[in-house]
């Protein structure tokens, strides 16, 4: 082998040089254009390393969406830092899977101590810390925001079917399939996808409310849902509430509906994907009004806050609820401790697990939390999305159909009505 790696990324010197990168890929760029780039099977005997590489321009940059560069402003953004990548660089030469504890309990003691600093650090309440005396929750980070919707769904819909079926005697005997056919959730129809994909996989049907006039569902809105769906029959077990949507970063009002939630004994699962990250900033955590009702509460610290891809912070009140829905527990994975210590095998679908808490570890340390409040407010996204806002709001050929929130700037060209969502980064 020629070179290590790290000059060989220097010599293609990606990131000094994306500005002078087209974002997107140009009109040669078809589905199946790698095909005849590339031979038809996997070479029989080793290439040279410095022939692999120079593929990398040849084969690879054509079709690269440059999401790095200052000039992307395309779907949500995925801001990266040297400390993460160099917390995921040591996970990858480390390659621990830390399933259980024992599998590595570097890795599990790691990610409790980063969630609780990151719950702190967000001004969550004090019942999904793990290392808190009235708490019997916790924070695990699973790979995205949908795998931690599912999940949630997941555990409310076995919390639910085992509280029908130990109370009341007509679904003692039934199956859970006959109970889980009965089950409905609920979410705007401004949440994501996941939150329907969620439905699909689990079978839980899926009500999706209409919002407010600020795209914000409202209390009464879910309130009067529930009270149908029951005169139909069915039985409500969850509310996922977004803060910061996709469309246009509303905020669903979780003061309104955390008591609905509590009175009516639904899950409430709050996906903060995008915006979770701008509760780092106290002055910022108004939409957090009402998250003492919460059950579980995800955002990605992928996308904003500087750490790469994969991580998503997932927090539960009640981890009993979550052990109950993913435990299996065959006897060759048992350990000494099992009793005691945390096998976050247990709070996930896979088994297998990357360590993630390295690079948010790194994160959190290298800026510290003034630099990291600094980068929401002013080197990134706020002051400059308020800037934008001016900009367009002074022009007459656009109009602005929903307010600015955080860093998302929805404008309407008027001539064609044709809108633009604007991430500024
Ligand atoms: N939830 C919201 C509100 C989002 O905006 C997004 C991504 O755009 C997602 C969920 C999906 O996130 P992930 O890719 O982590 O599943």
């Amino acid at each position: 082998m020629a070179a290590p790696l790290s000059c060989e990324i220097h010599r293609l010197g990606y990131l000094t040089t994306i500005r002078e990168r087209k974002v997107t890929p140009g009109p040669e760029v078809k589905p199946g254009y790698m095909r005849e780039l590339l031979p038809d099977s996997a070479p029989t005997d080793p290439e040279d390393w410095d022939c692999i590489f120079r593929d990398i321009e040849k084969v690879i940059m054509p079709g690269v969406v440059h999401w790095q560069s200052p000039y992307m402003h395309a779907y949500y953004p995925a801001l990266t830092s040297w400390p993460s990548m160099l917390g995921d660089m040591l996970a990858d030469a480390i390659n621990n899977i830390g399933f259980t504890w024992a599998s590595s309990p570097a890795c599990t003691e790691l990610e409790m101590n980063v969630m609780d600093w990151l719950c702190k650090a967000l001004g969550l309440p004090t019942f999904f810390l793990h290392h808190h005396p009235d708490s019997t929750g916790g924070g695990i980070l699973q790979s995205t925001v949908s795998e931690s919707s599912l999940v949630a769904l997941l555990a409310a819909r076995k919390h639910r079917i085992q509280q029908l079926k130990r109370t009341d005697p007509a679904d003692r005997d039934l199956d859970d399939s006959v109970v889980n056919s009965r089950l409905v959730a609920y979410a705007s129809d401004q949440a994501h996808s996941s939150v329907e994909k969620a439905g699909l996989i689990s079978l839980v049907k899926i009500r999706f409310l209409p919002p407010d006039d600020h795209f914000s569902l409202r209390g009464d809105t879910l309130k009067q849902a529930i009270q149908e769906d029951r005169r139909r029959g069915l039985v409500p077990v969850m509310l996922c509430a977004t803060l910061g949507t996709t469309g246009v970063c509303a905020f669903d009002d979780l003061s309104e509906l955390g008591p609905v939630c509590a009175e009516e004994g639904l899950w409430l699962h709050v996906d903060a994907a995008y915006a979770g990250s701008a509760f780092l900033c106290p002055e910022l955590r108004g939409p957090l009004g009402g998250i003492e009702y919460a059950d579980s509460f995800a955002f990605n610290p992928s996308k904003w806050m500087m750490v790469h891809f994969d991580c998503t912070a997932f927090w539960v009140k009640d981890k009993c609820k979550l052990q109950q829905t993913f435990s299996v527990d065959p006897v060759y994975l048992r350990h000494e401790n099992s009793d005691q210590a945390t096998d976050f095998m247990h709070w996930q679908i896979p088994l297998s697990r990357r360590f993630r808490s390295l690079k948010l570890w790194f994160v959190m340390r290298c800026f510290g939390l003034k630099n990291l409040q600094g980068h929401i407010r002013h080197v990134c996204s706020l002051s400059m999305a308020k800037l934008l806002e001016s900009l367009v709001r002074c022009d007459p050929n656009f109009d602005m159909p929903a307010d600015r929130h955080l860093g998302l700037v929805v404008f309407c060209l008027k001539v064609c009505g044709l809108c633009l969502c604007c991430i500024v980064l």
